[in-house]
């Protein structure tokens, strides 16, 4: 199949996209959220951005405004159908950067890929065309750490872990951490932590406070950056997908919003920086 163009972020470059999965098998924890607005910072900064949704529930396109069951073509059909690849499904947001999409299509993507060969390597193999054409790649994860997110962590150079400020989330920090490793072993030695984000965080709770302290600790102990940007708690990110846009772009002078933009700085910072 040949490659669709590449919409409002085509254009050709010689370089390779920078590829970030935002990644923790807790649900709920933002990674939708940070994934759709760090996407529209990014791109608002001038660099080519694509955000490929690895969730079935495909949150993605919700917070965009569209509609997934009537998707055509979506990243279930990127990574299980012959000489298909990511680029093949790639439709425009409204905000600067590109989307491939999901929806429930994807959760049978599980058991096909694991009829086929290497099928933990398949995102890296499907994403490769793309990569030419962006800047940066977004992953969204599930909130698992079965097939989906261990072929999205073996397609990324760095995995963004956000972890809400709520309740105990390290013991399942842990974990990730360990997937990581086996994913280092196994299929993409040269992965890396970008940084961990603190988010849903609510300064005027003692339990909040008290979790941000023994997440800056945790990080510390493991070697990790933490960001130093920490996204509060706030209902209007729960507001804005009823509006199909990202926070940042429905409601720019927000602090939320403010927070993903610097965000996004950080981020484009540490990646720069890192060897
Ligand atoms: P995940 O993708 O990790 O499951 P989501 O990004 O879907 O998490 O967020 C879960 C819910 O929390 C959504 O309703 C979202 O709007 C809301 N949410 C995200 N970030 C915040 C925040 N900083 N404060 C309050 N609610 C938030
Ligand atoms: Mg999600």
């Amino acid at each position: 199949m040949t490659p669709s163009p590449v919409s409002v972020n085509g254009g050709s470059a010689s370089n390779s996209a920078v590829v970030i999965a935002v990644a923790n098998q807790k649900g709920g924890v933002a990674k939708t959220t940070t994934s759709v607005n760090l996407a529209a910072c990014i791109a608002e900064a001038g660099h080519r951005t694509l955000l490929v949704d690895m969730d079935p529930q495909g949150g993605c396109a919700v917070c965009l405004g569209m509609d997934t069951t009537i998707i055509t073509n979506s990243v279930y059909d990127a990574l299980v159908k012959p000489r298909m690849s990511v680029l093949d499904v790639i439709v425009p947001s409204a905000f600067g950067f590109d989307l491939a999409p999901a929806n429930i299509d994807l959760a049978g993507a599980e058991v096909e890929l694991k009829q086929g060969l290497a099928a933990e390597t398949v995102l890296q193999r499907r994403l490769a065309t793309a990569k030419e054409h962006y800047d940066f790649i977004l992953i969204d994860t599930p909130p698992s750490l079965g097939i989906l997110t261990v072929n999205s962590l073996t397609a990324a150079d760095y995995v963004l872990i956000p972890t809400a400020c709520e309740y105990m989330a390290l013991r399942g920090l842990r974990m990730l951490l360990d997937t990581m490793e086996s994913v280092r072993e196994v299929t993409n030695p040269d992965l890396q932590v970008l940084g961990v984000l603190a988010t849903r965080y609510d300064p005027r709770t003692i339990n909040s406070r008290e979790i941000y302290a023994y997440l800056t600790e945790f990080c510390e102990r493991e070697g990790l950056r933490l960001f130093s940007q920490v996204i509060k708690r706030s209902v209007r990110f729960s507001e804005a997908p009823r509006f199909h846009m990202p926070l940042v772009n429905w409601r720019s002078e927000l602090d939320g919003a403010r927070a993903y933009r610097e965000l996004a700085q950080e981020v484009l910072h540490a990646q720069s920086k890192t060897p």
